[in-house]
């Protein structure tokens, strides 16, 4: 009999979804003639852009010719694919080599498999809200984790408590679900902590497409110090709308090396490289050739034409929220609204309320930790018109 994992005894329930659906069928069952408006799911609903689809084309048939024919990729990812990214990253004034990018099927499975790379005795630091991803894969490693709290007193943008001393970071920023966004000072307090507790920080940069005001940071690479201590992930799921096409990439700077319990001098990015082809053999060549479409120029300001078509959907809930004088965070540099439940109601209540007096559906805020039980998350990857409805339904609550 094989010995199992027994720490995915210590695994939570990941019911959040699955209750929403059980109770959203059971309201549908009883009501069958009513509307119900979703703005709880966290997927895209455009479809991909003009450019991604022709050079999707472009690619298939590639394939079914013998000289363009593509088998087995570079285990790095494409370097047309990898220039395309750092070029991007130029663009938005962060200097990331080619060499240090690994092309991926997810920065959900990258957040996930880079846990491999560190002991198990290690401290990781969590924000509560946050996306569970980083929760349970260092619990079905056993890690320990210590949460750091974000509350409307931060804005929702925990800062490091130097009484803390931590050996892994996880920071998402734009975050899922508040939709709030660190600004350069207060990554640079995050990297000179790091770099202090010699500690690593896993940066999600997942919606850094969204972030609209001037000035704030699409990449932690923006910030001095960032090479010493920073691996970030980064997905065009959103950016995109790669959701089911899914690719996405992971910087690892060459600088981040640590040395191990018998003096031997050992680098994060050989250790991923030896992990990545060890253990994948790559996005899919046509995906690959699609996502360097995606970072061209006009590539990125067809994606930007969606992301703005989400962020007027977002005016239009902050909108209702700010003539309700409700407090919320995010929905200006993220397609995430976090607001607090209107009348003192925890969020699984605030949840029934709103689907049954409303017909609205979305996120409890308790389904990404204790710091969420008092709020809700509203999603801006709708339609203009089902998200207006809803929103008037809504300011008619009230
Ligand atoms: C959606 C999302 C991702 C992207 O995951 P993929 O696997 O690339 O689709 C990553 N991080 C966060 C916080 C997300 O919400």
């Amino acid at each position: 009999m094989p010995l199992l994992n027994e720490n995915y005894q210590n695994l939570e329930e990941s019911y959040l979804f699955a209750e929403i659906a059980r109770r959203v069928s059971k309201y549908e069952e009883a009501h069958p003639d009513q509307k119900i408006i979703r703005l709880g799911i966290g997927d895209v609903t455009k479809p991909l852009t003009k450019k991604a689809i022709a050079a999707l084309h472009e690619a298939v048939d590639m394939q079914a010719v013998s000289e363009t024919f593509k088998g087995y990729g570079p285990e790095k990812g494409y370097e047309f694919l990898r220039n395309a990214i750092s070029a991007y990253y130029k663009r938005n004034g962060a200097d990331v080599d080619p060499d240090t990018i690994f092309i991926s099927d997810g920065a959900k499975s990258d957040t996930g498999n880079i846990t491999d790379l560190f002991a198990k005795d290690n401290v990781v630091l969590v924000p509560d809200p946050v996306y569970p991803v980083y929760v349970d894969t260092n619990i079905m490693d056993g890690r320990k984790i210590v949460y750091i709290n974000g509350t409307a007193e931060n804005n929702f943008l925990p800062m490091p408590d130097p009484s803390i001393k931590a050996d892994l970071i996880y920071l998402c920023s734009p975050n899922n679900p508040t939709g709030a966004c660190y600004d350069k000072e207060q990554l640079k307090c995050w990297i000179d902590y790091a770099r202090s507790n010699q500690a690593v920080i896993l940066f999600d940069a997942a919606y850094e497409a969204f972030v609209s005001q001037p000035g704030l940071p699409h990449s932690i690479y923006e910030i001095e110090g960032a090479k010493e201590c920073a691996i970030e992930f980064c997905s065009l799921s959103k950016t995109a709308g790669f959701t089911g096409t899914r690719c996405s990439y992971t910087v690892i700077p060459k600088e981040l090396v640590f040395t191990a319990s018998n003096g031997v001098e050992m680098s994060l990015h050989a250790m991923w490289n030896r992990r990545h082809s060890t253990k994948f053999n790559g996005t899919p060549y046509i995906v690959q050739y699609a996502a360097a479409a995606v970072f061209t120029e006009e590539g990125m300001a067809e994606c930007q034409a969606n992301i703005d078509y989400y962020r007027e959907n977002a005016r239009i809930i902050s909108q209702v929220l700010d003539q309700k004088k409700i407090p919320y965070t995010g929905g200006v540099n993220s397609p995430y609204i976090w607001f607090e439940c209107p009348k003192g109601m925890e969020s699984w209540e605030f949840f029934d309320y709103l689907l049954e007096n409303a017909q609205v559906v979305g996120t409890p805020g308790a389904g990404f930790g204790e710091n969420g039980k008092n709020y809700f998350r509203l999603t801006a990857f709708g339609q203009h018109e089902s998200t207006k409805e809803a929103m008037k339904r809504f300011d008619q609550l009230f």
